[in-house]
């Protein structure tokens, strides 16, 4: 099958969060099946340039329908980790891509509704015709309602769209004239079964859009598949999930085993298996030693996130402190595109800084990520809402214990040493319900207890969550039967 993935992230080169693992995780599990597989992304100013292999410029003279006007395109393509990238850059006193960051910024619906437009031009004038558009989040939900309203009378007929909700916290709520800006007649589609937001009468929501227009919706585990459609974690997109119900699904995220595996991972100081699980803590002592903490006997207890407050910022907070009260250590890896949230860490930091025991790194980066998940013991994900989240997988695949919230697809995925309804082989960490500084201590106080009273009971449920397999392999094949699925 042809595929061509369109997306606004794709590690290692653009990646804010989790989308920035999974579009290339999924492809590459889709090209080792021997699908053909393309991306194409926005050509940002703030790339890494340095994980582009062999970027060159393709396409020189796209010009791209906007406003009254055409904005003048080149497209380049290079490899991400092996995957064939084509990057859209735009040349207009829009800047759209050459911001210095992904998102935040006032026209961010604008910006990525041309995106979408430019997407769908480059591949008719470039002659792609894929059996398969797949384009995740509010940032492509334009793609399938101009693929329908727009491309397919234009000569696109072949192509079907799956289109992946990675999270309904963030729908793209803009204005109704961003679908005249992008060519559409705003007119037939400004209503509640199209693109009419369900809350806001007036406002276009772009996701809602994916999902009308989509030929497939997926969102990425199906605990949050069924939050989305039942509780309040639709965020307004409940009635629209109801009625495509039948081309709706949760699919469990896979994380990629060629970056995240102890067993070859660049970024620590000493590789391991579960057979070698004792070379883990080599680690631990590189941790400890890059942020000047003691070597003693305690755990540490990790956090790795976007300190945005879906992931419980309020108690991860809370968390620091109780841990240390407790005899632990705490490492945060974390960072926010909101001033207050930073300042209030950095604050914390600040009180926290002559702490042997505490170290606050209020940053992104992907290296540091690595050495956290292998030197740490235990990883907190606090989160009010979680549509799947990576980092507990990822923290399991490297023996670090995941005490989680049990919503989405952390529900999903760990299983309590103490209560899970699994036999004991199954279980790999804590879990607690309520979104409150008791719950979190019900969780955090068992997970202390059983390190430092039965250390050999607590490296059962690190070994136990290194032998879950959560790959790309499974959710690889579910992709393939949808994209069947919808191509018949
Ligand atoms: P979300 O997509 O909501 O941010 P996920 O758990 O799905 O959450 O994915 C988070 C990804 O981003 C993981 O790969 C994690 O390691 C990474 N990450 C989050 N914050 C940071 C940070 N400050 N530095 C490095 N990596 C980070």
């Amino acid at each position: 099958m042809y595929i061509i993935q369109i997306a606004s992230e794709c590690a290692p080169a653009a990646k804010v969060g989790g989308l920035g693992d999974v579009v290339p995780g999924l492809s590459r599990e889709l090209a080792i099946r021997g699908n053909a597989v393309e991306l194409i992304l926005p050509k940002y100013d703030c790339m890494r340039y340095d994980q582009i292999w062999d970027l060159q410029m393709v396409y020189d003279h796209l010009m791209v329908p906007f406003h009254d006007q055409s904005v003048h395109c080149s497209v380049f393509f290079g490899f991400v980790d092996g995957l064939k990238c084509f990057f859209i850059e735009p040349h207009s006193h829009h800047n759209f891509f050459n911001r210095g960051i992904y998102y935040g910024h006032n026209d961010d619906s604008e910006r990525f509704a041309f995106f979408n437009r430019a997407a769908l031009e480059f591949m008719l004038k470039s002659g792609k015709h894929p059996d398969i558009i797949h384009c995740h989040d509010w940032q492509t939900g334009l793609v399938p309602v101009l693929l329908y309203e727009m491309y397919q009378n234009l000569g696109m007929t072949r192509p079907r769209v799956c289109y992946t909700l990675h999270n309904l916290g963030h729908q793209g709520l803009t204005g109704g004239h961003i679908l005249r800006q992008v060519g559409l007649n705003p007119g037939p589609l400004m209503n509640r079964d199209k693109l009419e937001d369900d809350r806001r009468q007036g406002a276009a929501n772009l996701m809602k859009g994916g999902c009308v227009y989509a030929n497939f919706i997926t969102t990425v585990s199906p605990r949050y598949a069924w939050e989305i459609q039942n509780g309040n974690g639709g965020n307004g997109l409940q009635h629209t999930l109801h009625v495509h119900g039948g081309k709706f699904g949760g699919v469990l995220n896979g994380i990629d085993y060629n970056v995240w595996n102890p067993e070859i991972d660049p970024f620590i100081a000493g590789c391991y298996t579960i057979d070698t699980l004792d070379d883990k803590y080599k680690n631990k002592e590189a941790l400890r030693n890059r942020f000047l903490l003691r070597h003693d006997y305690k755990p540490i207890i990790a956090v790795v996130t976007r300190l945005d407050p879906q992931k419980g910022v309020d108690l991860i907070k809370h968390a620091i402190h109780y841990a240390l009260a407790t005899g632990c250590q705490f490492v945060l890896l974390g960072s926010s595109p909101d001033h207050a949230i930073n300042n209030d860490f950095l604050h914390l930091k600040h009180q926290l800084n002559d702490n042997p025991d505490c170290h606050l790194e209020i940053s992104y980066s992907e290296e540091l990520a690595h050495l956290i998940y292998a030197g740490s013991d235990m990883i907190l994900i606090p989160s009010a809402f979680e549509p799947c989240g990576l980092t507990q997988m990822i923290a399991m695949k490297y023996g670090t214990v995941p005490i989680v919230r049990e919503v989405g697809g952390l529900a999903d995925t760990v299983f309590d040493a103490d209560y899970a309804h699994k036999p004991y082989h199954e279980r790999n960490g804590y879990v607690f319900r309520d979104f409150n500084n008791q719950g979190l201590e019900s969780a955090l106080h068992r997970a202390i207890g059983l390190w430092y009273a039965y250390p050999a009971y607590f490296r059962e449920i690190m070994e136990n969550g290194m032998r879950y397999d959560f790959s790309w392999c499974r959710p690889g094949q579910h992709y393939l039967d949808i994209y069947d699925y919808i191509k018949r």
